[in-house]
Order: structure tokens, then C-alpha cells, then sequence
């Protein structure tokens, strides 16, 4: 349920003020800006219900709602950052400490993107992807972190893709019509999607064969395929469900490698004649550094083959 911070009453839907007490809600305003939009998402789901008619809605629904979640893809590095204390980064944080270099294609992009979706609270939004347990978005990070549901959902829109497929060559970046919905609506977003492939499943389909259709990835950000998620929340340890680690996709280039990599070796050269090496070695000290973590957070951790 949604809560006014002020009076504590509940609010039936998303609003900038509180109806009860007038004071500023701190709901932000990447689901504002959906829910406003939500109208959209509505008539083209009446739509396609029209045209589908025999979609097994009900079972669907029953499926997805239970599963329904967030994860968010990390670099193992960032995943120890959280255990320590500190909460996720995204691109602004990392550009904003100096740990990455604003890119003059991309960056301007990303931000007007943000802007664009979430206004004010551009800045702070978290990117993630809906997982109904799939292997996760590699390609931003072989760690795989499944968010409380309870803790991000009223802080959490989602767009039916990869928001930077909708930045054209020029620049110019627009959201089609009723793709964009909160926590209680995505399940439409997801028929509106992926109701061929759902269909072709036939009658016999569980959650998992679901889950590899609406999280696609082969470790490539151009052919990804998923529904992205906005979350409006600073991501702490404590919100984290369950996680997954890939070593298959640690890639080299993961930031913090080579702050690692000094830990073995005294001499730049050094290092780098025993990249791969020490890669390896990274690899397997992470797993169980990671597992280590989980274990006295008692958070489910699963290794990924
Ligand atoms: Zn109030």
C-alpha cells in the first residue's frame, strides 16, 4: 500500500500531495510521470484482449505475480561496495566520483533520458530489469542482485524496453504510447510484449519458460531483451532477496579489476603479462568472498554455471 510520509494515510494512488494533509508525498517522480501515463497502457491491453481473446489470462497473472521481481546486474566489485555499507551506483554517481569518464555520445544521451522519464529524480534512478528468475543481464555484470520486492515496488516503473532504444541517430528520444507501467500493471506490459511467444508456448508453459522470454541475454547490450525498470531508491544490502553469481561473464575490464589485481602483484608489467591468470584467480576469490557474504547475511546465493 502506498502511505503518506506526513499524515501516514492511505493513499489510493500515486499523487504528488497528500489529499488528506496537502503536504508533498515523497513519491517519485518516475512512477508520477507513469502513472500519468498509465491510461496508455490500459486501452492498448483492452485491445490486444480483444484480438487475443483466448490467451489464458487468469493463470498467467497467478504465475507472474508470484514471481515478480527486480534484479539489477552488478560487477562483483560493486556487490562488495553494498556489503560494506556503501549503496549502488549509477552512471551520475560513478561520473560524479571520478570513476568513470563522461562519454560524449553516450552520457548526454543517458541524461536526457533520465530527465525525460523521471524528471527531477532523474538523477537517482537506479536501472534494472523485471526477472521472473532468469540468469540475469550479464552484460552489465556477472552478479546478478534480486531486490526485496516489498522494499522498491512503490518506487519502481517500468518501460516495456531498454530506454536507449528509444533515443533515435539524431538524438531525439520518445516514449510510444502505453509503454510504460507501475508494479501492478506489468503483467499487461509483458502480454502487450511478448504475447506471440507466451501463445507459442501452447498450454503446458511454467514460470521459468516465462522468465527466459521477457529476460533475454547474450551478454551483448544491443540485443538484450527485457523490460526495464526504473527504481527511485538508493539499493542497500539489506534490500537484496536473493543473488546470483555468473563467473562465466567476469569480465576483465570490470572496474575495480585492476585495484584488485595489486593485491597480487607489485609491477604494472607484471600484472599485465598475468592478466589472464590473475583474472582467473579473481574469479574463484570472488565466488567465495561472495559466498562468504551471503552466508552470514543469509541471503540465497547461487553460483551460475
Ligand atoms: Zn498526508
Amino acid at each position: 500500500m502506498l502511505y503518506c510520509k506526513h499524515c501516514n494515510k492511505e493513499l489510493s494512488e500515486p499523487v504528488k500531495r497528500c489529499s488528506f494533509c496537502n503536504q508533498k508525498t515523497d513519491i517519485p517522480y518516475n512512477v508520477l510521470n507513469a502513472f500519468k501515463l498509465e491510461y496508455l497502457l490500459l486501452k492498448r491491453f483492452e485491445k490486444l484482449k480483444s484480438k487475443n481473446p483466448d490467451l489464458p489470462y487468469d493463470k498467467l497473472e497467478e504465475l507472474i505475480l508470484e514471481k515478480l521481481a527486480v534484479s539489477v546486474n552488478m560487477q562483483p566489485g560493486f556487490l562488495l561496495g553494498l556489503f560494506s555499507g556503501s549503496s549502488h551506483p549509477n552512471l551520475h554517481n560513478l561520473v560524479l566520483g571520478k570513476l568513470k569518464e563522461i562519454d560524449d555520445w553516450y552520457y548526454p544521451r543517458r541524461r536526457a533520458v533520465d530527465e525525460l522519464l523521471s524528471g527531477v529524480d532523474g538523477e537517482n534512478i537506479i536501472y534494472g530489469a523485471l526477472n521472473l528468475g532468469a540468469i540475469g543481464l550479464h552484460s552489465y555484470g556477472s552478479v546478478c542482485v534480486f531486490l526485496r520486492s516489498e522494499d522498491i515496488q512503490f518506487k519502481t516503473s517500468f518501460i516495456e524496453s531498454n530506454s536507449y532504444l528509444y533515443v533515435d541517430k539524431k538524438g531525439n528520444f520518445r516514449v510510444p504510447d502505453g509503454s510504460r507501467s507501475l508494479w501492478n500493471n506489468v503483467i499487461k506490459l509483458i502480454l502487450l510484449k511478448h504475447n506471440k511467444e507466451i501463445k507459442e508456448l501452447g498450454n503446458n508453459f511454467d514460470i521459468q519458460d516465462i522468465a527466459n522470454i521477457i529476460l533475454l541475454s547474450n551478454g551483448d547490450k544491443n540485443t538484450d531483451v527485457y523490460i526495464e525498470a526504473h527504481i527511485c531508491q538508493q539499493i542497500k544490502a539489506f534490500n537484496i532477496e536473493k543473488m546470483t553469481f555468473a563467473p562465466k561473464y567476469f569480465k576483465q575490464k570490470d572496474l575495480g579489476i585492476k585495484q584488485k589485481l595489486r593485491e597480487y602483484y607489485e609491477h604494472e608489467e607484471e600484472m599485465l603479462l598475468h592478466l589472464k591468470t590473475a583474472t582467473e584467480m579473481i574469479k574463484e576469490d570472488y565466488k567465495v568472498i561472495l559466498g562468504h557474504y551471503a552466508f552470514y547475511c543469509q541471503i540465497p546465493f547461487e553460483v551460475i554455471k
